[in-house]
């Protein structure tokens, strides 16, 4: 997966709508949440529905010749006018009382179309597309002000795109492209060449070319494929996330060492940062071109980071989805390590972008995934979840248990509390809620 529209980047998204909170030990589950589901078709391009089909995102690098790029970013400059007049228009409509849906607003492209040749000049599907983007984006931020959702989480009413802020993104339906011989042909006879770096399952339902930050172009194509299953393994898996070790489970051959590829690209991020601050222009003036080359390299190397980081979290997730049917994850919530000492290591373990990928993954096999809250795990003992009543610093690195002698790596028990937490433990025989002792803490 790439930038843009359908970012890997996990760009601060939290997960803090995923589930229902449960009343027992504050168990927090991720089923049937539509507002995950979203997430994860936003970050992820999965979306599963109910009738075990899927629907795929599968996105590739584009080719584009300079014709190519300059019809592009020429239809962009059309479908980004007809967005902006959707726009006036809606404020308009505000104003005066009246409805302003795509209907109405399709309606005015023709017309639109009709009175100005250049935009006629361009083909007509991006720009009906634009409207249904627009729509959709006015119809969100209606139904949050309808909600009285928090004003810091809504997305806002759709604003004027600004030509060198707004990121070219077109979209196209079935009847607006078509793929032959490799090449992919658009609606305004605009041929690129994408990198087929995997099969296409089926035939794409719709496609989306767009732009990245760093300026590469990507086409992505909506495909309904059905469910992938795995076969059933009867097992059952807890994990618990950290700094020293990325993830730490129940099981020794799942564990995620802390993979460092911040560390290794740092000596060459921080020669780009130098080169940024040799080259930097004074106040209120343009910046150089060497300037500019020097971010975009130091942009780039952020880039690679980010996706070693999201490759490594996908194939990790993979393998413990394929081999465990019930997942118990720690529902941990990394933004306060930013402030400790361990915050540069803490980035650098990329915990979120791991546990969205396990996640993900889990909705994307139908395995059983269950968040477990964070709250004294390391506290708990993993075998009789008696909680200990004396301190344990974070340099006492093996839990030993008061109440039954149980001794173990600290992280290896944190991993057995959420997986008991869960209800998942033992394996294989129920989902019960675990025997606690009458107390609930330690003799
Ligand atoms: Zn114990």
């Amino acid at each position: 997966m790439c930038g843009g529209l359908l970012s890997f980047g996990f760009r601060g998204v939290r997960l803090a709508t995923l589930g229902i909170r449960d009343n027992w030990e504050c168990l927090r589950q991720s089923a049937c949440d539509r507002t995950y589901l979203r997430y994860v078709w936003l970050v992820f391009g999965v979306m599963v529905r109910s009738d075990d089909s899927q629907v795929v995102r599968y996105t590739y690098r584009l080719r584009c010749s300079v014709t190519a790029r300059a019809r592009l970013l020429a239809e962009w400059d059309r479908c980004r006018w007809v967005w902006n007049r959707c726009v006036a228009e809606s404020r308009e409509a505000y104003l005066a009382c009246q409805p302003c849906g795509p209907a109405g607003l399709d309606k005015k492209l023709t017309n639109w179309r009709g009175e100005h040749e250049w935009l006629r000049a361009g083909a007509s599907v991006p720009q009906q597309q634009a409207i249904r983007d627009f729509a959709k984006s006015r119809a969100k931020a209606l139904a949050d002000i309808k909600s009285q959702r928090p004003t810091q989480q809504r997305a806002g009413m759709p604003k004027f795109k600004k030509k060198d802020l707004a990121p070219p993104s077109l979209n196209y339906t079935k009847r607006g492209f078509r793929i032959t011989n490799g090449r992919l042909h658009l609606a305004g006879g605009i041929e690129l060449g994408p990198i087929w770096s995997r099969a296409l399952p089926a035939h794409p339902s719709s496609a989306r070319v767009y732009r990245d930050t760093l300026g590469d172009w990507y086409v992505s194509f909506v495909i309904s494929v059905s469910a992938d299953r795995l076969p059933e393994t009867g097992r059952a898996i807890g994990i618990d996330w950290g700094v020293t070790e990325t993830a730490t489970t129940t099981s020794h051959m799942h564990d995620l060492p802390h993979s460092e590829h911040g560390k290794k690209a740092a000596v060459e991020l921080a020669r780009y940062q130098r080169m940024m601050a040799r080259r930097r222009p004074p106040k209120g003036r343009p910046a150089s071109n060497r300037y500019k080359y020097a971010k975009r390299c130091a942009a780039q190397a952020y880039a690679k980071v980010a996706r070693q980081r999201a490759d490594d979290a996908r194939k990790w997730a993979k393998r413990v989805v394929r081999d465990f049917d019930r997942i118990a994850v720690e529902d941990f919530r990394p933004k306060f390590l930013t402030k400790t000492t361990m915050a540069r290591k803490a980035a650098d373990a990329a915990i979120a972008v791991t546990k969205t990928a396990l996640i993900a993954m889990g909705r994307k096999h139908a395995r059983e995934v269950k968040l477990v809250h964070p709250a004294h795990t390391t506290m708990d003992c993993g075998k009789c979840l008696a909680r200990t009543k004396h301190r344990l610093p974070l340099s006492q690195r093996i839990y030993s248990c008061t109440a039954c002698g149980f001794v173990s790596p600290r992280d290896k028990n944190s991993a057995h509390v959420v997986l008991a937490r869960a209800g998942f433990n033992p394996a294989g025989v129920d989902c019960g809620s675990p025997d606690r002792s009458p107390s609930g803490q330690a003799a």
